[in-house]
């Protein structure tokens, strides 16, 4: 029994020096991912449950790193622990936004485009400056930018969150909250800061429509948001009964596979953009 407790041991230890070791090796390829223009932004529409109508797109980053495609999930965490993620959210948003400038260009001006933003960037002195920028540069009007920050991201530091904020704010952009609903706080967060936008997290749509209490809690939370004056918009809506609840429950816009995964840009331009132009 002993010697099986050491090699357990060792097991483990092994285990745990291969992540570390990958971890540092991500560390060390992300550092040169934007310079080497390894980053891409998917675009995943953004409907109008009323009308179906597309009215804006969510960017979600990707890293394309030799020949895979790697899912943030994978990599924004790791560069949240550095100050990666300074210049890699700087890349999104100016990317982001630019795209964005594009298309308005081509007159489809009334799209809305929604960046996430990491709590870490919240302490780069930059930011504020860089989004600035590139609304002036991409001739954007702030309306149509929207970021999104999640509620631990808030509540992580509450005043560097509400300063920020306010600044972003100042520029016309609009704030959304994500992941709403997954956090224990979110009712006290809802007054606490000026925000445009909650966005119902996907993991709260019911899987089944046996259990009636998954409808209750998303309509509670709809009402609640609307008599606070803030708009509404889920996520992960993947069949016809999300659907229908989203509508049922006053929900103003929806996200999810059930109208479009994200898509690349080239994909997006040729579905929403050129084909509405011929
Ligand atoms: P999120 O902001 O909550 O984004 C929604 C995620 O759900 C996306 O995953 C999206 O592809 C996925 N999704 C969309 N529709 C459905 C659906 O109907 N069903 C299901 N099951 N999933 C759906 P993705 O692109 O892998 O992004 C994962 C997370 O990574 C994002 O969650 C966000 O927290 C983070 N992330 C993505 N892009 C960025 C970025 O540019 N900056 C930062 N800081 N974080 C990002
Ligand atoms: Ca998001
Ligand atoms: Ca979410
Ligand atoms: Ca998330």
């Amino acid at each position: 029994a002993k010697s099986l407790g050491r090699n357990r041991y060792s097991f483990f230890q092994k285990r745990m020096e291969e992540q570390l070791s990958r971890r540092h090796q991500i560390e060390k390829d992300l550092e040169t991912a934007v310079e080497n223009n390894e980053l891409l932004l998917y675009f995943q529409p953004v409907i109008n449950v009323e009308n179906e109508n597309v009215v804006g797109f969510e960017a979600l980053v990707r890293w394309k790193f030799k020949e895979k495609i790697v899912p943030p999930d994978e990599f924004i965490s790791i560069a949240e622990q550095s100050e990666a993620i300074w210049s890699i959210g700087r890349w999104i948003i100016r990317e982001a936004i630019a795209v964005l400038g594009g298309w308005n260009a081509l007159g489809y001006a009334d799209y809305s485009m929604s960046i996430n933003l990491s709590s870490v960037q919240f302490k780069d002195p930059e930011l504020v400056s860089c989004i600035e920028t590139c609304i002036e540069t991409f001739n954007v009007p702030a309306f149509q930018v929207e970021f999104e920050i999640t509620e631990t991201a808030l509540w992580r530091d509450l005043k560097e969150s509400r300063r920020v904020i306010g600044k972003i704010r100042e520029l016309g952009c609009r704030i959304a909250l994500d992941d709403f609903g997954t956090g224990f706080s979110s009712i006290s967060h809802l007054q606490k800061f000026p925000i445009d936008t909650v966005k119902i997290d996907k993991s709260l749509m019911p899987g089944s429509f046996d259990g009636s209490k998954d409808i209750a809690i998303i309509m509670g939370l709809v009402a609640m948001s609307k008599m606070l004056g803030i708009d509404v918009v889920a996520e992960g809506v993947e069949t016809d009964a999300h659907l229908s609840l989203c509508k049922a429950a006053g929900i103003t816009r929806i996200q999810g596979y059930l109208y479009s995964k994200p898509l690349c840009k080239d994909t997006i331009d040729e579905l929403y953009i050129f084909a509405a132009r011929s």
